[in-house]
């Protein structure tokens, strides 16, 4: 459930006032849509960031995991999800081995 309103043809947004970059998000999301960018004001000096909108697949892990209720994703019925692909797999599994910071490339 969201406290913001949602914005435009978005899958998943962020309450960046929220989020205390605790990383559980970006580690339980399937399709490497999420990563932690580097933020020298916010807490822990990282924030996180939406990098793939166009791979979410509107599981809702991340905001059903968020301790802060600092994401939120789209109602299915109003946003087109992508399927998961084996290139989000692989993204997701270079995420977590960069200890969920954003991967250089997509920096
Ligand atoms: S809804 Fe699922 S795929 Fe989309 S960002 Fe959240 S965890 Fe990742
Ligand atoms: S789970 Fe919530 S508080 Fe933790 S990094 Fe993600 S958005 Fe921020």
């Amino acid at each position: 459930m969201s406290n913001m309103e949602a914005p435009a043809n978005t899958p998943v947004w962020v309450n960046e006032a929220r989020c205390k970059a605790c990383d559980k998000c970006v580690s339980v999301c399937p399709a490497g849509v999420l990563a932690m960018r580097q933020e020298v004001h916010s807490t822990l000096g990282s924030m996180i960031k939406v990098v793939h909108p166009e791979s979410c697949i509107g599981c809702m892990d991340c905001e059903l995991t968020c301790p802060d209720f600092a994401i939120y994703v789209a109602d299915k019925k109003e946003f087109k999800f992508a399927k998961l692909s084996s290139d989000a797999k692989e993204r997701k599994e270079k995420i977590v081995k960069n200890n969920y910071r954003i991967l250089d490339e997509d920096l």
